[in-house]
């Protein structure tokens, strides 16, 4: 085979018209830190791709008008048809349509976002207008799949083209919600894959009560509720309980590492919120690594997107990630994955692949670790192993049904059978 083909198991291609405007903004107010942090960086980086670059890159790619513009601006990004490496994307769609907005605002215009049919809309055109290689996670809230039934729910999983299923707790709901379990359950039917976010923080509920009705008062009292949603250990608790130890499931961040307790930036250690954040998510790796090694579980993953750690600690980063992967079970479990476009903040999107082999290479993977975390892994986990079945074949489904499957490029069908 002529191709090398890379599988980025984790992305986004929403805009900001998909995001609250209280999403935004609180993030804007931890800007400044992160400015500091990145000019603290910024010896380490050898690329052009500046500090400013790289803000610039992140407001710019929000204000894109379309989730279809968005997805071209990644795929330009990539570089994608220039080098012999052929990368394959699956965005994780999110669904923010439940977070609180204020009434008058809404009724004003002002706080309207989009809502989740134009996303699957937009998606489906995505995946259209990029067969084989943009493959989206359709986002499974419980709150929206109650509203619009769960039959009817997988039935847009199947006509849209969708390749799997993303969960975020953290924007308001149990992993273990009644009507998840019955989600999971289909899933398993069925084999696809559910990504779900798995580090500390990240984008978490604005709302202000919990989901037993107590105030949660301070933004730190939200973070603790909401950002502890992704618990792996609610998770194995879900699955034991309701006898779902076959679920085909990835933990999205690998529990986090944006903050590694090995980071050596004294900005980073000096600040309390980011060392219990480190804590907490060192435990959350630990908690993953037992179930990834645990043969009850056959189909656990996870994925290495977001890790800043690996672009300024390289060599401890890749040394840790070799360690893991020792062990035989869990070789064939961890994925490659981006977070484009958080990861703007840290590396232009064809940097982040080029560095990341680099980083692979320097801390003596061989070539089949390599291919492994890269695609294989992902391959399995997506069901492209198997075009007959599953995912794989409601994909290709979808195509013919739309008149797209000759559009399929050549090194997709060889690598895959179909
Ligand atoms: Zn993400």
């Amino acid at each position: 085979m002529g191709n090398k083909i890379v599988i980025d198991a984790h992305c986004h291609i929403m805009n900001n018209k998909c995001i609250p405007k209280k999403h935004r903004t609180r993030q804007s107010k931890i800007k400044p830190e992160i400015i500091e942090w990145i000019l603290e960086k910024f010896d380490f980086d050898n690329t052009n791709y500046n500090w400013i670059d790289k803000f610039q890159s992140m407001i710019r790619i929000g204000n894109i008008n379309s989730i279809e513009e968005v997805a071209k601006f990644l795929i330009e990004q990539s570089g994608n048809t220039k080098q012999d490496i052929k990368t394959m994307y699956v965005p994780l769609m999110m669904d923010m349509t439940h977070e609180p907005r204020k009434w008058i605002l809404r009724k004003l215009g002002r706080e309207t976002i989009m809502t989740f049919e134009k996303q699957v809309e937009q998606n489906k055109n995505v995946i259209l207008n990029n067969p084989g290689i943009i493959l989206p996670f359709l986002a499974a809230d419980p709150r929206t799949i109650k509203r619009i039934g769960i039959e009817d729910f997988m039935q847009i999983y199947r006509k849209n083209g969708f390749i799997g299923m993303k969960v975020y707790p953290p924007l308001g709901y149990e992993p273990s919600h009644p009507v998840l379990i019955k989600l999971y359950k289909k899933c398993i039917e069925e084999n696809i894959p559910v990504t779900t976010h798995c580090c500390y923080g990240g984008s978490y509920s604005t709302s202000k009560k919990d989901l037993n009705g107590k105030k949660l008062r301070t933004e730190n009292e939200r973070l603790e509720y909401w950002g502890n949603m992704p618990n792996p250990d609610k998770w194995f608790k879900m699955m034991e309980e309701n006898d779902l130890h076959k679920l085909k499931l990835n933990f999205g961040h690998f529990g986090g590492d944006g903050i590694g307790r090995n980071l050596r930036s004294e900005i980073f250690e000096k600040n309390k919120k980011n060392k219990e954040r480190a804590q907490i998510e060192t435990e959350w790796r630990k908690s993953i690594l037992d179930g990834l090694k645990d043969s009850k579980y056959p189909n656990l993953y996870t994925d290495v997107s977001f890790h800043p750690r690996m672009e300024y600690e390289s060599q401890a980063y890749f040394k840790q990630l070799k360690g893991y992967i020792t062990n035989n079970k869990v070789k064939s479990q961890i994925m490659f994955g981006t977070d484009w476009w958080m990861s703007s903040y840290v590396l232009k999107q064809s940097t982040y692949l080029l560095n990341f082999i680099k980083g692979a290479k320097n801390a003596e993977f061989d070539e089949v670790e390599t291919d492994n975390l890269l695609f294989e892994n992902a391959k399995r986990f997506l069901g492209l192993d198997k075009p007959n079945e599953g995912p794989f074949k409601n994909y290709l489904d979808f195509l013919i049904e739309n008149y797209k499957l000759d559009n399929l490029p050549d090194w997709f069908r060889e690598a895959f059978d179909c």
